[in-house]
């Protein structure tokens, strides 16, 4: 294992200057080239192609049922593609076992031995190979300093919190120097803090081993903070792949939009196209938005959608500049979370919703419940919707 040390604090930066995808010569490492897997009538990955870049943290992320594991696990070698190939550094995989592809699974259950400690259970893979005990000791030792459990190598897994139990099922799985190393769910059993601080402990482990991880969640927070890259899925296929802010300011679809965070979406029509600008006369007025115009027609069914953050909420009665969609309604319920505030508004039989950060501790004349009020939104937060 490399191990070139790296600080989280300059996570960022790295991230940011990483963008393999963008470059037409970079090879991918891990190709889904047209994958389809069928069990019987149910079809649960639908010709599908995606490709994972080294050292990306990519996510695979969506509903329950819609061909993650499947996916995954045609990688990993435990279920064949009835069609199509897997392609892992330039080699198809087919036919080629689990055991001898250049990938590791860490499961949702982690699958750790109840019987063996901490250190057996790390040592178990290397010891099934055949590895020398020295060697076994010295890698044991390693993968242990790595997840920091040294303290712990002789207890039992029933002696060990979530979390550790988490990182001994992470040091097994990291012993045999994966190329890919496959998440499922990884941090599905911990409790909300312990996810977020594991979180980046996994960030900033992968980046320090210089490993491509390929996670699969169901939670969106946990592919936004994580990943290079998402693919979100949708039955079977691929709705959009992106970086996180790109899934979550230029969503592809309803779909997409619906699915990650917060969204407000109005269904219209396209009423006129003028240079960029672009008005969508909807149930709720006309919303006017910047866009490119070759893609759309007068008249076309589309959908206008914003976010609840990107949404000044003021009383009906107060002035505010023009340039701006402006929806009056009434406020129908209000959800205070400490640092936000959401506001649910009532208009024309539909819910939109308007999120304020509290960034003072206390305001004068809070605006409450059935009040009348006006949610603006400026331009370039409109996203148009077309699919
Ligand atoms: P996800 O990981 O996104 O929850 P899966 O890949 O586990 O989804 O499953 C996708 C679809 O394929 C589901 O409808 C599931 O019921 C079906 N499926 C998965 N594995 C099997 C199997 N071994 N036999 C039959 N159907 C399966």
């Amino acid at each position: 294992m490399s191990d070139t040390p790296k600080t989280t604090a300059a996570l960022g930066a790295v991230r940011s200057a990483f963008a393999p995808w963008n470059d037409p010569a970079a090879k991918p490492l891990v190709v889904f080239d047209g994958v389809t897997k069928r069990y019987g009538a149910e079809t649960a990955v639908n010709d599908l192609s995606l490709a994972v870049y080294e050292r990306e943290f990519f996510a695979l992320l969506g509903p329950s049922g819609c061909g993650k594991s499947t996916l995954m696990r045609m990688l990993a070698g435990f279920e064949t593609p009835t069609a199509g190939r897997v392609v892992l550094a330039g080699e198809d995989l087919a036919g080629v076992p689990p055991h001898l592809r250049p990938t590791n699974m860490m499961f949702q259950s982690y699958a750790l031995f109840p019987h063996m400690t901490v250190e057996k259970n790390i040592a178990f893979g290397l010891q099934m190979e055949g590895v020398a005990k020295a060697e076994i000791h010295d890698r044991v030792a390693a993968a242990l300093k790595l997840v920091k459990l040294e303290a712990l190598a002789s207890r039992k897994p029933h002696q060990l919190s979530g979390g550790q139990r988490q990182r001994v099922a992470l040091a097994r799985a990291l012993i045999k120097r994966p190329k890919v190393l496959l998440l499922d769910e990884p941090l599905g059993a911990l409790d909300r803090k312990l996810r977020e601080e594991t979180q980046f402990e996994l960030v900033a482990l992968q980046e320090r081993l210089g490993l491509t991880f390929i996670i699969v969640t169901h939670d969106q927070d946990e592919a936004m903070s994580m990943a290079t890259r998402i693919a979100v899925m949708d039955k079977g296929r691929i709705a959009q792949v992106g970086t996180p802010p790109v899934i979550y300011e230029a969503p592809a679809t309803r779909y997409v939009a619906d699915f990650i965070g917060d969204i407000n979406i109005v269904e219209g029509k396209v009423a006129a196209i003028d240079g960029r600008r672009v008005t969508i006369s909807t149930a709720l007025g006309d919303m006017a938005l910047p866009e490119a115009a070759d893609s759309i027609a007068i008249g076309q069914e589309v959908a206008v959608a914003w976010r609840p953050e990107k949404t000044r909420i003021v009383r009906a009665d107060e002035p505010v500049a023009g340039g701006q969609t402006m929806i009056e309604g009434a406020v129908h319920d209000i959800g205070y979370l400490g640092d936000w505030t959401t506001y649910v508004v009532e208009v024309a039989g539909q819910r939109l919703r308007a999120a304020v950060a509290n960034a003072s501790r206390l305001v004068e004349r809070p605006i409450s419940w059935d009040e009348r009020v006006r949610l603006c939104v400026a331009p370039e937060s409109l996203l148009l919707l077309t699919r």
